[in-house]
C-alpha cells in the first residue's frame, strides 16, 4: 500500500516506523460526510476510525431524534478504540459534523495486531483513555457550569479541530451538544458578538477573538487541554491555530474502498 507525504492524525502520527508497517496493508483512506452516523448506540463496531481533518461527535440518545454529545474527535484521536477492537457493541452514537478525511482499519484485523504488539496497544489505550478523560469531564461541566462557559468551551474545542477560523456550526447544533433550548444558545450567542468574540451567519460562527472565548470559558477547557497533553501533544487538536500544524510525518495516499 501507499505511503507518502503527511498523516494528520495523531495516533498513527505518534505510531514508530514498525508499527506503521505493520498496520499499513490494512489501512483504507475514507471521506467523512457531514451527518454521516458511523454508528449508533448499541450497534457492532467494527472498525476503527481516525480522522486526518474533520470532526466526529460522540453522543448519548436523549430522545427519538436528540443525543447530548460527551466528546469530540478530531485529528487529535480516535473513534472506536479498543472497543472497537473487540467488535463491542457502541456505548456512545457517532456521528460526523464536520467533513473530512480519516484512515480506518477493520476491528476483525486490528484485534489480532494488538494482540501480537504491546506498545501499539498501550498506546491505543493511552488515547483511550484521553478520551474517556474527555467525557467525564463534560459529563460534570454539563451538570455543573452555566451555558456561557459551556458554549465556549465548545466553541474553542471545535476551533482546535478546525482548519480556518470559519465553524460549519448553526446554533440548533450548539442547543442540541449544550442540551438547552435553542432561545437560550441565541441570547448567548448574541452576548458573544456583541463582545466580539465571535460572528454568526446562516450556517456558520466565525471565530474573531479566542482570547474572549477562553477568558468566559469554564475551566474545563483549560482542564482538558492539560489532560489531553499529557498523552497527545497538541492534544485537543489545537495545532491548527497555534502556528505549528506542519507535520513530517508521512501521509497515507487514498486507499482502495
Ligand atoms: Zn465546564
Amino acid at each position: 500500500m501507499f505511503l507518502h507525504a503527511g498523516v494528520r492524525n495523531r495516533f498513527l502520527a505518534s505510531l514508530p516506523p514498525s508499527d506503521v508497517a505493520a498496520l499499513l496493508p490494512h489501512l483504507r483512506n475514507v471521506v467523512l460526510q457531514p451527518g454521516q452516523v458511523l454508528w449508533r448506540r448499541g450497534e457492532m463496531m467494527d472498525r476503527v476510525v481516525m480522522p486526518h481533518s474533520g470532526i466526529v461527535s460522540l453522543g448519548i440518545p436523549t430522545g427519538a431524534s436528540q443525543a447530548v454529545e460527551c466528546g469530540l474527535v478530531g485529528r487529535e484521536g480516535i473513534v472506536g478504540g479498543l472497543d472497537g477492537c473487540s467488535a463491542g457493541r457502541a456505548t456512545v452514537s457517532a456521528t460526523v459534523r464536520v467533513e473530512g478525511t480519516a484512515t480506518q482499519i477493520d476491528a476483525e484485523t486490528l484485534g489480532p495486531l494488538l494482540s501480537q504488539n504491546q506498545a501499539l496497544h498501550n498506546r491505543l489505550l493511552q488515547f483511550e483513555i484521553s478520551q474517556r478523560a474527555q467525557a467525564q469531564q463534560t459529563a460534570a461541566c454539563n451538570a455543573a457550569h452555566p451555558v456561557e462557559g459551556r458554549m465556549c468551551r465548545w466553541l474553542l474545542e471545535i476551533h482546535d479541530r478546525a482548519d480556518n477560523n470559519r465553524l460549519s456550526l448553526t446554533q440548533e447544533f450548539l442547543s442540541t451538544i449544550l442540551g438547552v433550548r435553542r432561545t437560550t444558545v441565541t441570547f448567548v450567542a448574541g452576548t458573544l458578538q456583541s463582545l466580539g468574540a465571535i460572528r454568526w451567519q446562516r450556517n456558520y460562527a466565525i471565530i474573531l477573538n479566542r482570547e474572549i472565548l477562553e477568558e468566559r470559558s469554564c475551566s474545563c477547557y483549560a482542564e482538558l487541554k492539560e489532560c489531553l497533553g499529557h498523552v497527545v501533544p497538541n492534544g485537543n487538536g489545537g495545532d491548527a491555530h497555534s502556528g505549528n500544524g506542519v507535520d513530517h510525518h508521512p501521509k497515507l495516499a487514498p486507499a482502495a474502498a
